[in-house]
């Protein structure tokens, strides 16, 4: 259901500037219209986020490809994802093969996403917690992709990741925020690359927004 759409949708992708052949055979996999609302079934397709209850949002497909892209995982790397929602984006990292922790902090959600996980066979990893302060379990990540906008870098996060590992995460006020691409060279040299005009849900948490 609904090839056509999905190949039109990445063809946008292909003309707003994604060149990543895997990322567009995940997209192709990915069944988006799956993780959003039934009656927003027919909006799938469209290069727009959509709401999907508890004030949420399933982010821009364009969105997703470029955080993706920048992130480009490898098969088999482990990353962490804050912020499950839908599960759209989480999905899209293990279809490229990467082993997916998850973290959501609105139990609904969380739990609504779980079941979906389960049912499309989708072997990701899933908690309900405040992502801010990571997954010290599992830790370190090869890289960190977190998809609610925060004030600030979580420190947190940047310890759990591995020397030479990424992280992407849009950091700004609560309505619009600047993508940093932060690549971690040891615990204290970074480099940072931003790209602006994002708009994220609010990160909330220790290491983010106050409720
Ligand atoms: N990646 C999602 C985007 C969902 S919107 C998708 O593909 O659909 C961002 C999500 O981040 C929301 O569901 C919100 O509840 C969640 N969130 C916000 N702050 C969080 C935190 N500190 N820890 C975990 N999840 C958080």
């Amino acid at each position: 259901m609904f090839e056509k759409e999905r190949e039109e949708l990445i063809q946008i992708l292909k003309t707003r500037g994604i060149k990543n052949e895997n990322i567009f055979a995940a997209f192709r996999k990915v069944e988006r219209h799956l993780f959003v609302p039934e009656v927003m079934r027919f909006n799938a397709y469209k290069d727009v986020a959509l709401p999907i209850g508890q004030g949420q949002t399933i982010s821009q497909p364009y969105t997703v490809a470029y955080m993706t892209e920048a992130l480009n995982p490898k098969p088999g790397q482990k990353i962490l994802e804050i912020g499950t929602g839908s599960g759209f984006q989480a999905a899209v990292l293990f279809e490229l093969g990467a082993r997916v922790f998850t973290i959501e902090r609105q139990y609904d959600l969380y739990n609504q996403t779980l079941k979906l996980f389960d049912k499309l066979g989708y072997k990701i990893a899933s908690r309900c917690s405040d992502g801010t302060i990571g997954w010290s379990e599992f830790a370190p990540y090869d890289g960190i992709i977190v998809t609610a906008g925060g004030p600030a870098v979580p420190q947190n996060l940047m310890k759990q990741l591995v020397l030479n590992g990424k992280m992407i995460i849009p950091v700004g006020d609560k309505t619009t925020q600047t993508m940093k691409i932060i690549t971690k060279f040891s615990e204290d040299d970074f480099d940072v690359k931003e790209a602006p005009y994002f708009a994220f849900v609010p990160l909330i948490g220790k290491e983010g927004w106050k409720e």
